[in-house]
């Protein structure tokens, strides 16, 4: 199978590459092969604005928007070269990564115009605000509610495991609409902002010592009507809409990443002598090979056409890299031996045994491993439902 990029596109990797090596040498050095959502949060900021004025932010959005109209090869090809780059994870994605293509997929052409341009400009950060304590796996089971006070609705809820909410500006709350609705019906989409009375945010310190993520308390927050997606009680349809957009074209970045991660554990086995090990040896060639399978899953996931739709390898697509991925952390553990369990200084660990603590919630978020195997019995094999309340 021949999957060589044709030559215009091999032209762009080498802008993209150029452009990136340029900033990461010279004013972003600081930034380079960040791996987490925490660390050196103004200068992450600065670089979002950058990579947003160069026009590399969100290049698969149309040109209107700030985009580049980019294809889908030339969007594989710039995620490849930004983790070959080793530039740091964004800070900005769940704006760039799901609230654009959503906006861009339900948002009225007004909606479109006040949004899109501050996120592919790197101006504004956002969280996603589905979890509730009782709502993840169940996350119909939503109570935040939502009622409508002139032009605008008052909001009063709390919401859990918000990824950068203590730095976002927006944050995407699915909440309820209709009072005595319960399940997926009565709920709605409201972009909400983050710098507003009504609003208390509470970090929870994750295993890594960080605080990623945080508990989101509303009390009389506000959301203009016009910045309701869709219509009242549509809710749900967009909230499923946006999980389609979780395995889009950042996956390969995603894979670029583990690459790297994978070849800095190979180096310290051969440094160290672990390579010898016959068992650890078979585990580093089967994490070579399923990252081998991952890549082509991904450009056949891709090359499906519709980016926001799920097509069947999409669907196995998630229970297959985050089980990868966790396996990777404990071969990194087990090649680092005992200096894995010591941290870099008093306070950090290093990366590889952050990437081995991290790649825990790989398989929870983002639908956990149990969801990902009902939802492949369902929507893939076309198994009987489970039996669900409503
Ligand atoms: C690092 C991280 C970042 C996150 N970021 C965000 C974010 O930015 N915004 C946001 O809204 N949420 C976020 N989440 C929350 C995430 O979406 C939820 O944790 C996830 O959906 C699971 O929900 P839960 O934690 O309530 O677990 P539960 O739903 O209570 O599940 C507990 C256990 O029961 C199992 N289970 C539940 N229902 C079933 C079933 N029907 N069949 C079989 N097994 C079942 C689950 O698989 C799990 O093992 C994040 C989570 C993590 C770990």
């Amino acid at each position: 199978m021949d999957l060589a990029f044709a030559p215009e596109l091999e032209a762009f990797r080498t802008e993209a590459a150029e452009w990136l090596e340029n900033q990461l040498a010279g004013p972003f050095k600081a930034l380079r092969g960040l791996n987490n959502h925490v660390d050196l949060i103004d200068e992450r900021r600065e670089w979002e604005q950058v990579l947003g004025s160069a026009r590399w932010s969100c290049i698969g959005y149309p040109k209107e928007y700030g985009g580049r109209d980019a294809s889908v090869g030339e969007q594989v090809i710039f995620a490849e070269e930004y983790a070959r780059a080793r530039a740091p994870a964004r800070i900005g994605h769940i704006g760039v990564e799901l609230a654009g293509p959503t906006l861009l997929a339900f948002g009225t052409e007004e909606q479109k115009r006040r949004f899109l341009p501050d996120i592919a400009s790197g101006q504004t950060i956002w969280c996603q605000g589905y979890s509730e304590p009782n709502a993840g796996s169940d996350l119909a089971n939503v109570r935040t509610k939502a009622r409508l006070e002139g032009d605008a609705y008052r909001i009063d809820g709390h919401k859990i495991w918000t990824s950068m909410g203590a730095i976002a500006d927006w944050c995407f709350v699915l909440c309820r609409t209709q009072p005595d609705s319960a399940g997926p019906k009565g709920l709605s989409f409201l972009l909400v902002s983050m710098r507003q009375p009504g609003i208390t945010v509470r970090p929870i310190r994750q295993m890594t010592g960080e605080s990623e993520f945080c508990e989101v308390f509303f009390d009389g927050a506000r959301a203009l009507v016009t910045d309701r997606i869709r219509a009242e009680g549509d809710g749900w349809k967009v909230a499923m809409g946006l999980l389609g957009f979780e395995r889009g074209i950042s996956t390969l970045a995603q894979q670029m990443q583990f690459r790297n991660e994978l070849t800095e554990i190979i180096r310290i086995a051969r440094e160290s002598g672990k390579a010898r090990d016959p068992l650890l040896r078979q585990r580093l060639a089967d994490a070579h090979i399923g990252l081998k399978i991952m890549r082509y899953n991904a450009l056949r996931m891709l090359s499906g056409g519709n980016s926001g739709q799920l097509s069947a390898p999409a669907y196995t697509y998630k229970l297959y890299w985050s089980l990868w991925h966790r396996r990777l952390g404990e071969l990194a553990m087990d090649v680092l031996g005992p200096r894995g369990e010591v941290g870099l200084d008093a306070e950090r660990f290093g990366p590889l045994t952050h990437l081995f603590l991290m790649s825990r919630a790989d398989t929870i978020y983002a639908g956990t491993n149990q969801i990902q195997r009902n939802i492949i019995a369902e929507r893939a094999l076309g198994l009987p439902r489970e039996p669900r309340g409503k």
